[in-house]
């Protein structure tokens, strides 16, 4: 591609809209443009390495045995009543009419759409184990659309979901896109961890996500230092404490504690450690109010409390709901006699007197002893894991880090099979619930997670697998024997099937080393007038910055070795 017949409209300044490195590189590179709020055009830059991630998911994916479809993006109402999400999937499910007064969504996933497809086609046991997958754009009314296409409305994504007869043919299908998901993201060329994540109904370890690991992830990640266990905090279990529950050392006794709402405000007027304060949280699950307890220095893990209550959703109560519930206000809660359900953090049973809420105003209990004192509570792992703990696995170290997720594989039973009637016949003619599995890759995510991973001052590094080109011809001047070398070279290159691209436009060099940089091409061919006369261009390599000088004849082989050795292809 010519450079000035391409529309690769680039920015000097950075675009104040942008928070992130990702998203102000795209803007800067011209890669992307925002239309509305979470809804991006991709331009010819922007638009080649997403191609590039969507035929590699695509290769990995026909290689393992998926076959791709295309399923439409307007849904129909009845389809989504079936399973049940039609109420419960909430305001990120764009809704509408048409025009005979028929309710559609915009698909945001396609659980429904597939499973009615099944449903109608798969009658026997013969027929099974499938597994479809699109790569197609899909609409989700985010509460916060950010960073660009890293968190958009619009954006594309690769969907399977596997069809089997039984749970061991399941898990053989999802052991099969583990190892899919782990070819494709070697190939992409990034730095990423795969992590047990929440499976909520399912239970087991059969959720994971694929995180690329980089600073601004909304993710956080646990990992061992001594073994290979790896969780997304929202999943990571937090060691049980060594010893015993501690058995009482004082009477209960109410204190004043006047206007003491935070734990560190109650610890500093009781002096003692915010972990000796049983941190009481009022939720609604599903509606329904519950306490959770934490110690005063730990974080309460919703997905936990979540799992454990049994609700698709928790939320913190308000106040009034608090006062209501408690009898006391916000900032007094605590889990002596209250007529709701209770969950403690296994951790707070080692304190042989706690500091709490008396659910009254200026209030608190202090000697409390959560065996003796609360007795009807439920004992369990409720808190995030934190640093200093040992992990669960091997009671090795772990280390925390921030990723963005970019995969998710889910093992879903029969939760659609179920509601929308998908079954086969078995060998014996009896009538069985098709098992099913999905398994997501964020393709545009990907685009953004990748420059968050690599770039410098300058802009983009991009690894060879993914980068719009890979290579950037550079003539030094605008005619002569530079420019027609550089022409040659190009069309040389072109013809060895190297993904390349000329700058030839009439603009300084400077100028366009800068592009060059910002555009996150991996490798440039300098063709300059003084190394011609001695017969010899330059190979610069954009991540490590290493200058090679080869013959003029030698460039075309060593830039398409150097393309193959990274995993290049041309579009
Ligand atoms: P998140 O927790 O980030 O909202 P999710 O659990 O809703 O993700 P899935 O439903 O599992 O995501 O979707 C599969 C993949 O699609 C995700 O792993 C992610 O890479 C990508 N994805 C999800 N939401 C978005 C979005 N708003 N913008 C871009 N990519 C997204
Ligand atoms: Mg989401």
């Amino acid at each position: 591609m010519r450079f000035s017949r391409t529309l690769i409209p680039t920015l000097k300044e950075t675009p104040a809209e942008a928070e992130v490195v990702s998203h102000q590189l795209m803007l800067r590179a011209g890669y992307i443009r925002k239309l509305a709020a979470g809804i991006y055009t991709w331009l010819p830059l922007g638009w080649r390495v997403l191609r590039k991630v969507e035929r590699i998911v695509r290769q990995e994916m026909d290689r393992a045995g998926a076959q791709e479809i295309l399923m439409p993006g307007v849904q129909p109402a009845e389809l989504w009543r079936e399973s049940g999400r039609w109420d419960f999937y909430g305001k990120e499910l764009l809704r509408f009419k048409d025009r005979h007064d028929h309710e559609f969504c915009l698909a945001p996933t396609h659980e429904e759409v597939v499973t009615d497809l099944i449903r109608r086609e798969v009658r026997s046991y013969r027929d099974l184990p499938l597994n479809l997958y699109q790569i197609q754009t899909k609409f989700r009314d985010e509460i916060r659309p950010r960073f660009g296409v890293m968190r958009a409305r619009e954006f594309l994504m690769k969907d399977a979901y596997s069809f089997d007869v039984d749970e061991a043919a399941s898990i053989e299908s999802y052991e099969t896109m583990r190892r899919a998901y782990r070819a494709i993201f070697d190939r992409l060329g990034l730095k990423y961890s795969m992590v047990e994540a929440d499976s909520g109904a399912i239970g087991g370890s059969y959720s994971h996500e694929f995180m690329v690991l980089a600073a601004t992830g909304e993710d956080d990640i646990v990992s061992c230092a001594q073994c290979d266990y790896a969780a997304n905090l929202e999943k990571a279990a937090a060691a049980a404490p060594a010893g015993e529950p501690a058995t009482p050392s004082r009477a209960l006794e109410a204190v004043n504690t006047p206007g003491t709402h935070t734990v560190q405000q109650v610890a500093e007027f009781l002096e003692v450690q915010p972990n000796q304060v049983a941190k009481t949280l009022i939720y609604l699950a599903d509606g329904q109010p519950v306490a959770a307890v934490v110690r005063g220095d730990r974080e309460l893990n919703e997905v936990k409390l979540k799992n454990l209550v049994g609700a698709a959703e928790v939320f913190l109560a308000d106040p009034e709901t608090i006062q209501k519930v408690t009898g006391g206000p916000l900032g007094f809660s605590g889990p002596v006699g209250l007529g709701i359900p209770v969950f403690v953090d296994q951790e707070l049973y080692l304190e042989p007197a706690l500091v709490a809420g008396a659910n009254a105003l200026d209030t608190h209990l202090v000697g409390l002893n959560l065996g003796r004192d609360v007795p009807q509570a439920v004992r369990a792992d409720l808190r995030n894991a934190a640093p200093g703990d040992p992990c669960p696995r091997c009671g090795g170290e772990l280390t925390f880090a921030r990723g963005i997720e970019v995969g998710h594989i889910f093992r879903l039973g029969t939760k659609y099979s179920q509601a929308l009637g998908a079954t086969f016949l078995d060998a014996e003619g009896a009538t069985q619930t098709i098992i099913m599995g999905c398994y997501g890759i964020g393709v545009s995510r990907i685009v953004a997670a990748a420059i968050e991973q690599g770039h410098d001052d300058n802009g983009m590094i991009l690894p060879l697998a993914i980068a719009p080109f890979s290579v950037a011809v550079l003539p030094m001047a605008a005619s002569g024997p530079a420019a027609e070398t550089a022409q040659r070279l190009y069309g040389e290159l072109l013809a060895a099937g190297v993904d390349a691209i000329i700058d030839d436009r009439d603009l300084r060099p400077g100028v366009k080393f800068k592009d060059g940089d910002l555009i996150g091409i991996p490798l440039r061919l300098v063709v300059g007038e003084k190394g011609l006369k001695n017969g010899q261009v330059e190979i610069k390599h954009r991540a490590g910055g290493e200058v090679e000088m080869v013959a003029v004849d030698q460039a075309v082989a060593r830039l398409a070795e150097l393309v193959a050795q990274g995993g290049g292809l041309a579009l």
